[in-house]
């Protein structure tokens, strides 16, 4: 698949793109990153990209220009119809469900937005879809596309050093769709706590179920909406809804 990044700042992606597990996967191009910059499809000697708002007030706004000629430039390049996202505090929240359609496709080009935003004509012209990381404001869309390319990467075949090691993951609908256990290392007692014994067990069962009960017993606590998808899929058994029954009254 191919990620095409539209952004004022390549070099923030630079360490990003070469660090930590998914590298693997940047650098063999099984997610193939392009990056962009608006900047360089800009008119004149100082190559503008912004300019202040119609109307006053703080701040400056992209313009469509140079992000529309940036466009054009990638889809020659690509030479197929895909979406264009740009990141905004506007956009849908982005979750497990939109990850995993975007490791299922083709890619996409991912417009990140600066200053106050982008030229509202471009997104009526130009953008597909609208992205936001959550109720907060970033100071740029690149951290919201490295959230998603990560995400993304990590989904793809053999890219997480176990494989499918993230099938264990939370929100996985595949499994079960509720937040992850509770993890342990080395040393098996740390500061006077000990790691639970029943990981300590080497009893494949006994570890299996613990950790099923963590899971069950974290998400009711924490996210009792997950606990009432995953009933509504179908994807408790009569063992999980014993656990759940157990835990105090209203948690799930
Ligand atoms: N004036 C805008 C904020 C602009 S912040 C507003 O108040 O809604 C500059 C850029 O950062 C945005 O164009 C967007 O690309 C990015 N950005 C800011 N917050 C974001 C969020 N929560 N999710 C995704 N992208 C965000």
């Amino acid at each position: 698949m191919r990620f095409d990044v539209i952004t004022l700042f390549p070099e923030l992606f630079e360490p990003f793109l070469a660090s930590g597990v998914t590298r693997r996967a940047f650098q063999s191009k099984q997610v193939d990153v392009h990056l962009w910059n608006p900047r360089d499809f800009a008119e004149g000697n100082y190559h503008r990209v912004d300019d202040r708002p119609f109307g006053g007030g703080p701040g400056m706004v992209m313009m469509a220009e140079p992000l529309a000629q940036c466009l054009a430039a990638i889809r020659g390049e690509r030479g197929d119809g895909a979406p264009v996202l740009l990141f905004s505090p506007v956009g849908a929240r982005l979750d497990h469900a939109g990850v995993e359609q975007w490791a299922a496709g083709s890619g996409a080009i991912l417009v990140c937005g600066r200053y106050e935003g982008v030229d509202q004509r471009f997104i009526d012209r130009h953008v597909q879809v609208q992205v936001s990381l959550g109720d907060f404001v970033l100071s740029g869309g690149e951290i919201a596309a490295m959230a998603l390319l990560d995400a993304v990467a990590r989904l793809q075949p053999g890219v997480l050093g176990d494989e499918d090691s993230h099938q264990f993951d939370s929100f996985n609908p595949a499994l079960d769709g509720l937040l992850d256990c509770p993890h342990y290392t080395r040393p098996e007692e740390w500061e006077g706590r000990k790691a639970p014994p029943e990981l300590l067990s080497g009893h494949h069962a006994q570890i299996e179920r613990w950790r099923r009960d963590r899971r069950l017993e974290a998400t009711a606590r924490l996210r009792p909406d997950l606990v009432a998808a995953a009933r509504a899929a179908g994807r408790l058994s009569a063992a999980d809804e014993a656990v759940l029954a157990k835990l105090a009254p209203g948690s799930s």
